[in-house]
């Protein structure tokens, strides 16, 4: 395995929390390496519209997150592509273990987000790519003029199902309960859409493949009647919320039992020297305003520490 050099502060992560952390960390003088396993800007690169980040009345989240990149950057951070594997101890600072090569570290910083999550259908993997999609900004516009549906009631069903409803002829909108996590105005907003259609205390139970093998229905369940219904689709949009991924730090830091790091608004670990930002925290706001203030506090936390 290559030896890599040694950072200040190591940033697991490139998503907003991570590159947040970049770049207060490189305006407090450090060196610093990011370390992304996928691609730079985490989740949000997939969310249509922002319109909740204060100051900003709307953006894409890719145009977003690509700001944050080009900023982090150009103060010097460094990003290498590289799926870190462990944290371990050595002396007063840390070497992460990445697949490819080891990054020594004065300071860590977790900021790995979470994944999307899967419905946990037997079909549902045989369907990706042929119907079945976690991207409505990626696979949007293959289902022009087509029904689709998006399933989940949080602010990424929602916002998945006014883009769709924008290029898609019909959009079906299937959420478990009859209220909506998501923001009341946004669902307002969809509601008022003539092509989409709310299908709520529901869930999809299976989903239907034609001749060619890609999705041409999806079977939904009424969880208050136990009926089921088959609707016709060309594509169902999967937004029910994600999954963290840590289990490479378990012992080097705490995990909860979902998955996520242990830490407190000021984004300590209980381990000296590393520090956890943004959705992959233990928190009860999961935004990207929350994801960029874990940055700056864990970016300055990390500054200092690694003086
Ligand atoms: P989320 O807020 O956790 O919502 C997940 C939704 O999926 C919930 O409605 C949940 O139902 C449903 N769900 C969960 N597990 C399910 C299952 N197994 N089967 C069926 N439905 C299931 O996730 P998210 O919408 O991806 O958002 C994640 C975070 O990012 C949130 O904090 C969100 O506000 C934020 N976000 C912000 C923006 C923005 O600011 N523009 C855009 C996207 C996301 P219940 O409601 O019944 O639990």
């Amino acid at each position: 395995m290559e030896a890599g050099k040694t950072s200040d502060v190591v940033i697991i992560g490139a998503g907003p929390a991570g590159l947040s952390a970049a770049i207060y960390a490189c305006r407090a003088g450090k060196s610093v390496l990011l370390l992304e396993a996928e691609q730079f800007g985490g989740q949000i690169v997939n969310t249509p519209d922002v319109e909740n980040y204060p100051g900003i009345k709307k953006i894409s989240g890719f145009d977003f997150a690509y700001g944050l990149y080009e900023q982090a950057t150009a103060l010097g951070a460094t990003v290498e592509f590289d799926r870190a594997a462990a944290i371990v101890k050595n002396g007063t600072g840390f070497i992460v273990k990445g697949e490819q090569a080891e990054y020594g570290a004065k300071a860590v910083i977790i900021a790995t987000g979470a994944k999307n999550r899967h419905l946990g259908l037997d079909a549902e993997q045989k369907f990706v790519g042929r119907g079945v999609s976690y991207c409505a900004t990626c696979d949007g516009a293959f289902f022009k003029g087509k029904t689709v549906a998006v399933n989940g009631g949080g602010n990424t069903a929602v916002e998945d199902a006014k883009y769709l409803s924008g290029i898609c002829g019909r959009v079906y909108v299937i959420h478990r309960r009859d209220q909506f996590r998501a923001d009341e105005k946004s669902v307002e907003f969809l509601a008022s859409k003539p092509n989409v259609e709310f299908v709520l205390n529901s869930t999809v139970t299976d989903l239907i493949g034609d001749e060619d093998g890609k999705l041409e229905a999806i079977e939904v369940m009424d969880k208050l009647s136990g009926e089921k219904k088959k609707l016709e689709v060309s594509a169902l949009f999967v937004a029910i919320g994600q999954v963290p991924d840590n289990k490479a730090f378990d012992g080097e830091v705490r995990i909860d039992d979902k998955g996520y790091v242990e830490g407190g608004e000021d984004c300590l670990t209980g381990t000296d020297g590393i520090y956890v930002a943004g959705d992959c925290r233990t928190k009860s706001v999961r935004q990207l305003t929350t994801a960029a203030a874990d940055g700056a506090v864990a970016g300055l936390a990390a500054a200092a520490y690694a003086d």
